[in-house]
């Protein structure tokens, strides 16, 4: 029985409601008066429901299709201005008792290179970071209770918090690790995370159950219950994902948006981003192997879709898609993206050859971090190394309230603006960093937010120029 109050994986993510929404969204393809409906509810801009959503995904209408990648651009426009977030993922270990089929780290691989940092090398990986100009983080680490117990984690990020390195600093570190315990969650909470990140993979239990034939990540509901624990344990901020490629997409949009809704149905606010990761090569791994593979176009579609149907939600794309991949999908709704990322356990501070290295999977995008500022700004975009609202409280509903009244650009155009500053004085090319110096100028004059907060933003510029750091609104 279909219930978004159920704290019961198999009734928030119903299967029965899902295969009804498929129906119903293929019946409803070429409803032309359906879709006008459904359009102009979502031009409201408030989001819709999973039914409306999959219908506009199943939509085969051109010009229909062409009205949804429009709003999708006006509502990124409204909600997140041409800010994108940066971080960097974090591998820690790759050790891993799990038996994921998609995923190199799973146990029966006995010839990629185990290894986990020790506190040290945790150190060395974050002064190398820092010294891209990275703020944000996201720790990545295989399951494994003896080799990566909790303990480990919160150690590890203890180190991570700690390390000042010139004029460096990690201010925000969200956390992928997977599904755990209440107690586990709180202890994660108390060690100032940001978000908790744990991606779904599928939502389709049977397919769930294939993927994933042992370990403790086989037991679907505790994995899909995951957020719910989170939330329970105060952890507010949490993303969610499917790795696309593994099951078909109409049913993982679905099920995507049901999770979402579950989420504020039951503890009234969303999830704080959407990640939409697709499978890629790795050790071991041939995503040939997985046919429900998606192409372009319909993983635009997709992304447009998310951005309609949640508006107040960040999107993340990493740097498992290529340059002209992350470029399109820019406009349609992405507001954070990782850059000069490694999938490798100690890939940053010291890079190994191909024959011994242990990254995850292939990245497509491998361009610096600077050549990828450098980049966003080519486009327009005013990159952000921004961590303000998660350090001044502003999140789980606190965020949503702000971000609803679409309250955000009064601190985050600030705050971007500030921070890539930051960037530019410590880290950026010359190149970068005259450009940079432009953009700022220009994004200054046209600053919405009043004359106070105009002033106190100039004034801020001054002193970053003169050696301080770290301001915020
Ligand atoms: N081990 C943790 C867990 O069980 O949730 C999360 C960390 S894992 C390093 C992060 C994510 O990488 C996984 O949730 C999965 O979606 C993704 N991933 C695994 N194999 C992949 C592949 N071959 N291509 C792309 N993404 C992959």
């Amino acid at each position: 029985m279909y219930n978004p109050k159920s704290h019961k994986a198999e009734e928030f993510i119903s299967h029965e409601e899902i295969l009804e929404t498929l129906e119903y969204a293929q019946k409803n393809k070429n409803n032309v008066e359906l879709i006008d409906k459904i359009l102009s509810k979502a031009k409201q801009k408030k989001g819709l429901t999973h039914r409306e959503a999959a219908v506009l995904l199943d939509c085969e209408i051109e010009e229909k299709n062409k009205e949804i990648y429009e709003l999708a651009m006006e509502i990124k426009q409204d909600y997140y201005g041409n800010r994108i977030v940066l971080f960097a993922p974090l591998y820690l270990s790759n050790y891993c008792v799990n038996g994921c089929v998609y995923c190199p780290y799973h146990h029966q691989n006995k010839h990629i290179p185990r290894r986990k940092l020790t506190q040290e090398e945790i150190k060395n990986e974050v002064i190398a970071l820092q010294d891209m100009g990275h703020k944000r983080l996201a720790i990545e680490s295989g399951e494994d209770p003896v080799n990566n117990p909790i303990e480990y984690i919160l150690e590890s990020l203890k180190t991570i918090y700690s390390v000042k390195h010139k004029n460096g600093a990690i201010r925000r570190v969200n956390v992928n690790i997977a599904a755990t315990s209440v107690e586990n969650y709180k202890k994660l909470h108390e060690a100032g995370i940001g978000t908790y990140v744990l991606f779904q993979e599928t939502y389709n239990k049977e397919t769930y159950e294939r993927l994933h034939p042992t370990g403790p990540k086989h037991n679907y509901a505790y994995h899909t219950e995951a957020m719910d624990r989170a939330m329970e344990a105060g952890i507010d901020d949490v993303s969610l994902g499917v790795l696309f490629g593994l099951e078909l997409y109409r049913y993982e949009f679905t099920a995507l948006m049901m999770h979402a809704e579950h989420l504020e149905a039951a503890f009234g606010v969303g999830p704080h981003a959407i990640s939409v990761p697709r499978i890629k090569k790795a050790d071991d791994i041939d995503p040939s192997a997985f046919d429900n593979g998606i192409d372009d176009d319909t993983f635009a579609k997709i992304v447009a879709c998310i951005r309609i149907a949640t508006p107040y939600t960040g999107m993340i794309i990493s740097t498992r898609e290529s340059e002209a991949c992350r470029e399109r999908l820019l406009k349609l709704g992405i507001s954070q993206m990782s850059g000069g990322s490694k999938t490798s356990v100690g890939g940053y501070f010291n890079p190994m050859p191909d024959s011994e290295d242990s990254a995850q999977f292939d990245i497509s995008d491998r361009r610096p971090l600077d050549e990828v500022i450098k980049w966003l700004m080519e486009l327009g975009y005013l990159p952000s190394f921004c961590t303000a609202c998660y350090r001044a409280g502003r999140t789980g509903e606190r965020f949503m309230d702000v971000c609803k009244q679409q309250q955000i650009h009064n601190f985050c155009h600030p705050n971007a603006i500030i921070t890539l500053k930051e960037y530019l004085e410590d880290y950026a090319s010359e190149q970068t960093k005259s450009l940079g110096e432009k953009f700022i100028k220009h994004e200054m004059e046209i600053l919405e937010s009043g004359e106070k907060i105009k002033a106190a933003v100039a004034e801020d510029l001054v002193k970053i120029e003169h050696g301080e750091r770290d301001f915020r609104f």
